[in-house]
């Protein structure tokens, strides 16, 4: 452990692979021309690294993506454009000319508060909470969209709240489906301004045409394998999304983690050790659609009867220095993470405190795992504000990468693969009781039901 651990803060290559990507691909989106060439890239990756097993699999899905956006805000006597984005699963042709009402942070009682207004209005969202009443929980995107909907807006008009004339996307559906009305975003400066005028009592009005396209599109997840010594028909499954939005190069969502990956591989392919359960690096296509790669693979396992070989998924979306590991497994997981882990702080104990949570989280690769019983581990990280403003955001770029944090996800996330593939004893997937018990407790059914995925 020691040995790999050296060399593979000596012969890190994660972070090169991503500036590189950055540079000459771009973003990741799937189903463009920047999506196959990333897998090309990955699969090219891993084979450079010597993996002894490196396949495709390829999957169709209908994808959204965005065509033009235009935004006009008029006032009493000026016209101005402002920078918009449309957002995943808006209407396809649409122009839509209506009156500006804020609506503020978009939850049920700033609905209740604007009241009738609502009605066939362009509302102005804030994407976070502004100044919301103590104890307010905020909303997801999908559902500010849905409530306004719901309550007859015509247009919806999203307010970034990260400073630096920051654009974001991201789905605007709770489902998956196009929604009937267009959706936008625009910069907190802009927002601020309309507001102010707003204030001053000027009426505005909006106009917000866009184009976009849904359609059928063909991507591949990139898959590798390192073949078990002693259980080569029992998988540990590491994944994460190589897809990104396109508003940037998705350098933190999700080139951290699949970049890691890939550096991962190529660290375990080189090691003298090899691991007794068989490793399989997964790198997932149509994330950021909604789950497209893993949902299509996990129904392929599953009609193929080789769920049951998966012993646990890891998950590495925007992670990046670990500091532990979240654990959503039934009975006996989590002693067995918490052992490994402690295992794995002797190896820097400044850098990897060891930290172990019971958590269960949705809306990543690791979901349609979960959903069919598969024990699921996601590393715990901490990237900063920073990263977190930057998420899905035209300024997910490189500079917020801090190389050290991929060269940590290979350092920690190595020898958790190398622990559990050689455990003599792994604990059970979840049964059909304990799995939908353990949604339930999460809070769970609630959001699974509207995204039309609670499985009973
Ligand atoms: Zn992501």
């Amino acid at each position: 452990m020691r040995a790999f651990d050296l060399a593979t803060q000596r012969e890190a290559m994660g972070y090169q692979w991503l500036s590189w990507s950055v540079s000459h691909i771009g973003h990741r989106l799937t189903g463009s021309p920047q999506g196959a060439k990333a897998e090309n890239a990955a699969d090219s990756l891993f084979r450079l690294s010597g993996l002894p097993v490196v396949q495709r699999f390829p999957f169709t899905a209908q994808a959204w993506s965005r065509g033009t956006v235009q935004l006009t805000v008029s006032g009493m006597d000026t016209s101005m454009h402002i920078d918009a984005v449309a957002l995943a699963n808006t209407p396809l042709e649409t122009s839509v000319e209506a009156p500006i009402v804020d609506i503020g942070n978009g939850l049920a009682i700033d609905l209740d508060r604007v009241g009738e207004q609502v009605k066939g209005a362009a509302v102005m969202v804030n994407l976070g909470l502004v100044n919301a009443p103590e104890g307010s929980r905020n909303l997801h995107r999908s559902e500010k969209a849905a409530l306004a909907i719901e309550h007859g807006a015509a247009a919806i008009i999203f307010v970034n709240q990260v400073e630096g004339h920051v654009l974001l996307t991201g789905t605007a559906s709770i489902n998956g489906n196009l929604i009937g009305i267009p959706a936008a975003c625009i910069a907190t400066e802009d927002g601020a301004r309309l507001r102010l005028s707003l204030q001053e009592g000027v009426p505005l009005r909006a106009r917000l045409s866009m184009t976009n396209k849904s359609e059928q599109v063909r991507a591949n997840d990139i898959i590798a394998e390192i073949p078990g010594t002693k259980w080569p028909e029992e998988v540990i499954l590491v994944g994460g999304h190589l897809d990104s939005w396109d508003l940037a190069t998705g350098a933190t969502d999700n080139g951290l983690g699949s970049f890691s990956i890939l550096d991962l591989a190529r660290a375990m392919a080189a090691a003298p050790i090899k691991p007794e359960r068989t490793i399989r690096f997964v790198l997932f296509m149509g994330e950021e659609q909604g789950l497209l790669g893993s949902r299509a693979l996990v129904e392929h396992y599953r009609e193929m009867g080789e769920l049951d070989r998966i012993r646990c998924m890891i998950n590495l979306d925007m992670t990046g220095n670990p500091r532990g590991f979240g654990v959503a497994g039934p009975e006996g997981w989590k002693d067995v993470v918490t052992a490994s882990c402690a295992t794995i702080h002797e190896l820097d104990t400044a850098a990897f405190a060891g930290q172990v949570s019971e958590e269960v989280w949705l809306h990543s690769d690791h979901q349609p795992f979960l959903l069919h019983g598969v024990p699921v581990l996601y590393p715990l990280s901490d990237l900063g504000k920073h990263v977190y403003g930057c998420y899905h955001s035209s300024c997910d770029d490189i500079h917020l990468v801090d190389p050290q944090a991929m060269v940590n996800n290979v350092r920690f996330v190595g020898p958790m693969l190398y622990l559990l593939a050689s455990a003599e004893q792994l604990p059970s997937h979840f049964s059909e009781d304990g799995l939908r018990q353990r949604l339930i407790d999460a809070g769970l059914e609630g959001p699974l039901r509207i995204g039309g995925d609670w499985p009973w």
